[in-house]
């Protein structure tokens, strides 16, 4: 968040959020529901855009919106959020260096519901990718930062100062 409201540059568009090589060669229409849209504008405007403008370099969306057909085609669990367009998956060009960057800068930047260092190493916290959520009535934001040890399915709690911690 900027100070006094100003909104960040938009770096994020839909079509980045919806699109799917899957989806399309599935033929899986992943157009999102009005709701989930709505979802996909508030995740970009209040997560990914600031994230995007504090990290300075290209962020990738690997996975965004998933309609229930096109979550099941790449076994999402059927509550994932990226089914309501709350989650995006998120991947820099730095490799996990970079990754573990980014994570930080959106912690630090303190509005999402869950962060989550995917497939760590054992000994750091450097995830192959991160995934986001956030929720349009940001009050309801756990604030929840998660790690999953690559090879496991064991996800544990990292604190925020953890996170900033192995940056130094
Ligand atoms: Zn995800």
């Amino acid at each position: 968040m900027t100070e006094r409201g100003v909104k960040c540059r938009k770096y994020f568009i839909i079509p980045e959020l919806t699109r799917s090589r899957i989806a399309s060669e599935r033929h899986i229409d992943n157009t999102p529901t009005e709701e989930a849209l709505a979802n996909l504008q508030s995740l970009a405007e209040n997560v990914l855009d600031p994230a995007r403008e504090a990290y300075r370099q290209p962020v990738y969306v690997s996975s965004g919106y998933r309609c229930p057909s096109l979550n099941k085609a790449v076994g999402g669990a059927v509550t994932s959020q990226h089914t309501r367009g709350e989650a995006a998956d998120l991947c820099t060009g730095d490799g996990r260096q970079g990754n573990l960057r980014l994570a930080a800068v959106i912690a630090a930047n303190r509005v999402y519901d869950q962060l989550i260092l995917e497939d760590t190493g054992r000994n750091d916290f450097a995830p192959a990718w991160v995934h986001v959520s956030c929720r349009r009535d940001t009050t309801l934001n756990r604030c929840q930062i998660l790690r999953k040890i690559a090879g496991e399915r064991h996800y544990s709690v990292v604190t925020c100062e953890n996170l900033q911690g192995c940056l130094n």
